[in-house]
């Protein structure tokens, strides 16, 4: 055995002596514990393991390993855009990107997005990101787009999307069904699937889109049930057309009704809930304590660093906190106390690991058991304050961690960071993009523009009715009639 931190490809490794959640059924924790991968799997997981002959080792004592976190929707392209966003509302998100500003990126400014924002997940422990990529206007932004996730060792699903175009156009291209089958091969780093949204125009021009979707065998991830975009009309058209099912994600579902709830239960899909967005934008109120009583699988998202980090530490104790919230507030508007949280923190760590896993299909992420692959996080940090004690590991993950104490991140067996530090990956070059990228965005607008930006008006279009430029349709059920 060696202790180093040089690594091998192929070579086994063995994080010894650690706080162990596997997130496997049964929600144990297991304390010294060792986790041993080989051939990128895990192999064992347990006390005192006999290790192959040349295992790295890492010392895992006093930290936690967990499964790597899974997000299931963040745009990552706009992390070019990193926190100039932070006080816009949804409308204002839409203005920007969707009706103004959203057209000037350019392949490159794609790239250099997505290598930032894949960079970015694997610093945090988040070992798979769907791209919800919704900003590939060509198909060389799309060649961007994966160029830039292929090339940082994280997993990654591209979710393809265009919201300059209606989803029958782009869905319908020659060029599309080229990029299909040129760049997704299945390869176990790189998933796929369509990205757009059901406006519930009745002539539901969607429906080519769905059935492209169908035909290729991908799943379907909308934004739906979005306050003043999205709504109960859209469930409705893809149910009545037999386009929910059970791979089918649903973003934010925050302002539907039962109704939508039940089709949505009754097809098996699942909800990405990303509740610091939906708590700052106005999608509606972050949805898990409706999910949880129509008992809708849940999964967490960052959505977009435009506004927040892309980190699941925030997405499970905001969960926690605004489902708290609400259980509070609901209970003492009846006069009534909450004496036992509904929500407890092994749940939302389970959303960010084995939930995130299930919404994407993969039944070999999301846990520590022997045979599935090894995306792992160890969480220590000798020099920190709140490392120790460690009394609660479920809820030290979701009250107390946070990026910065993400000491190993291990994707498919591959160390990709270690004692705090990235392996192998060049922060210099994407900050180089990055900064390429912003000084064409701000010299397009024009320093005026730039600054307006942060804080745009609303332009005498139909944006409050809704954001999409293909379809007139205005929702009574989003608008109030
Ligand atoms: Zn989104």
């Amino acid at each position: 055995m060696s202790q180093s931190s040089e690594f091998r490809p192929g070579q086994p490794l063995l994080l010894r002596g650690g706080t162990v959640l596997p997130m496997d059924e049964t929600r144990q924790v297991l304390t010294g514990a060792d986790v041993l991968v080989v051939d990128g799997r895990i192999a064992a997981v347990g006390h005192d393991l006999e290790v192959p002959e040349g295992t790295a080792v890492i010392d895992a004592t006093d930290g936690i390993v967990m499964p790597g976190m899974i997000d299931t929707h963040r745009h990552m392209w706009q992390t070019a855009m990193r926190g100039y966003g932070a006080d816009w509302t949804l409308t204002q998100y839409f203005v920007w990107y969707y009706l103004e500003s959203g057209k000037l990126f350019r392949p490159e400014d794609v790239h250099a997005g997505n290598l930032l924002a894949a960079i970015e997940a694997i610093d945090a422990g988040v070992t798979t990101v769907v791209d919800w990529s919704h900003g590939l206007q060509t198909v060389d932004h799309a060649d961007a787009a994966v160029d830039a996730l292929q090339s940082v060792p994280g997993r990654f699903v591209l979710a393809y999307g265009n919201i300059q175009q209606p989803p029958a156009e782009w869905t319908g291209t020659p060029e599309f069904r080229d990029f299909v089958s040129r760049r997704i091969t299945g390869d176990d780093m790189l998933g796929f699937q369509l990205a757009f949204d059901v406006t519930g125009d009745p002539a539901f021009p969607e429906k080519p889109a769905f059935e492209v979707a169908r035909e290729l065998g991908v799943p379907v991830t909308t934004h739906a049930g979005v306050w003043g975009a999205t709504g109960d009309d859209g469930i409705r058209l893809m149910h009545d057309h037999g386009f929910m099912t059970p791979e089918t994600v649903y973003v934010h579902a925050a302002s539907l009704s039962a109704d939508s709830y039940h089709r949505i239960a009754a097809t098996g899909g699942s909800v990405s809930v990303s509740t610091e967005s939906e708590q700052s934008a106005g999608q509606g109120y972050p949805p898990t304590w409706a999910i949880r009583a129509h008992g809708i699988p849940v999964s967490l998202s960052m959505d977009t660093s435009v506004w927040w980090s892309g980190d699941l530490f925030s997405a499970m104790r905001t969960t926690l906190g605004a489902d708290r919230s609400r259980e509070h507030l609901q209970a003492q508007a009846n006069g009534d106390t909450v004496t036992h949280a509904s929500l407890r923190a092994d749940q939302v760590v389970a959303w960010a690991t084995r939930g995130g896993a299930s919404a994407l299909g993969r039944d070999d992420l999301g846990s520590l058991e022997p045979g599935k692959k090894a995306d792992l996080v160890l969480i220590k940090n000798e020099h920190s304050p709140v490392s120790f004690p460690l009394l609660n590991p479920y809820g030290h993950v979701a009250f107390q961690a946070q990026r910065g104490d993400v000491h190993t991140v291990v994707v498919g067996g591959r160390v990709v960071k270690h004692d705090h530090r990235l392996v192998g990956v060049d922060l210099a070059a994407a900050r180089h993009e990055i900064e390429r990228t912003v000084e064409h965005l701000r010299s397009s607008l024009g320093e005026e523009g730039w600054l307006k930006g942060m804080n745009p008006d609303v332009p005498e279009t139909k944006v409050l009715d809704n954001p999409y430029t293909y379809t007139d349709y205005r929702s009574g059920s989003t608008h109030g009639g």
